[in-house]
């Protein structure tokens, strides 16, 4: 069975597939298909936007499919960037662009008060049915950029209970606590229970 990713995203992609290794479906991601245009992420919310580029891939290729939007709420703006996260510096915006603005707009504010969290909607579409699940990790803005791993807003997103940010921290432990993580494990939960029930046979054998 064949589930396509609808993302470009190499960094989200990877992360997706590391989630999703002991399901039985072979994944497949746009890469393989560069003809399909963007989705325009016109949605108010990331569910909206999250069903948007996953019915986009399913209905164009005939597969199921998921995919996932995420947004990064910082309290003391209000909940910014929050679904115009990957736009908050402009049409030309760039991962770096987006974290400068960010520090920027917290010059001024201090440790206590740069809480936010990451936010993510995880969705599955087929021809029949469409699954939900989402996932958010809490944590502070820091004051600079640390770290070169990752993509986005980890340089500056340290989750709590760390003392790494997201981009410091290895992938693996990233890939197992974030946000994404979380979602798309409910909606990994939801496939079993729903769609890809695992079989006796390929279940993992119960430890005493
Ligand atoms: P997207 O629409 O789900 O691709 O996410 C919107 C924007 O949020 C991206 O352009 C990134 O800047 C940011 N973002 C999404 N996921 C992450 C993450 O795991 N870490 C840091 N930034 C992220």
């Amino acid at each position: 069975m064949k589930l396509v990713v609808a993302t470009r995203n190499r960094h989200k992609l990877k992360e997706i597939q590391a989630l999703f290794g002991n399901l039985p479906v072979q994944l497949i991601d746009l890469a393989d298909f560069p003809d399909l245009g963007p989705v325009e992420e016109n949605g108010s919310t990331l569910q909206e936007n999250a069903l948007l580029k996953a019915r986009a891939a399913q209905r164009a290729l005939g597969l199921p499919a998921i995919a996932d939007d995420t947004g990064l709420e910082v309290d003391a703006l209000d909940g910014a960037p929050g679904i115009r996260s990957a736009r908050f510096s402009g049409p030309r915006a760039t991962y770096s662009r987006n974290v400068d603005l960010l520090l920027e707009k917290l010059a001024g504010v201090p440790e206590g008060q740069r809480t936010g969290r990451f936010r993510t909607c995880a969705v599955y579409v087929d021809d029949r049915q469409e699954l939900i699940a989402e996932g958010a990790m809490a944590g502070r803005i820091t004051f600079e950029p640390r770290g070169d791993n990752g993509f986005g807003y980890d340089p500056v997103f340290l989750p709590d209970g760390q003392e790494q940010t997201f981009a410091e921290m290895p992938a693996e432990l990233k890939d197992r606590i974030s946000h994404r993580a979380r979602a798309f494990g409910a909606l990994r939960d939801a496939l079993e229970r729903n769609i890809f029930p695992i079989t006796k046979e390929e279940a993992p054998a119960q430890t005493h």
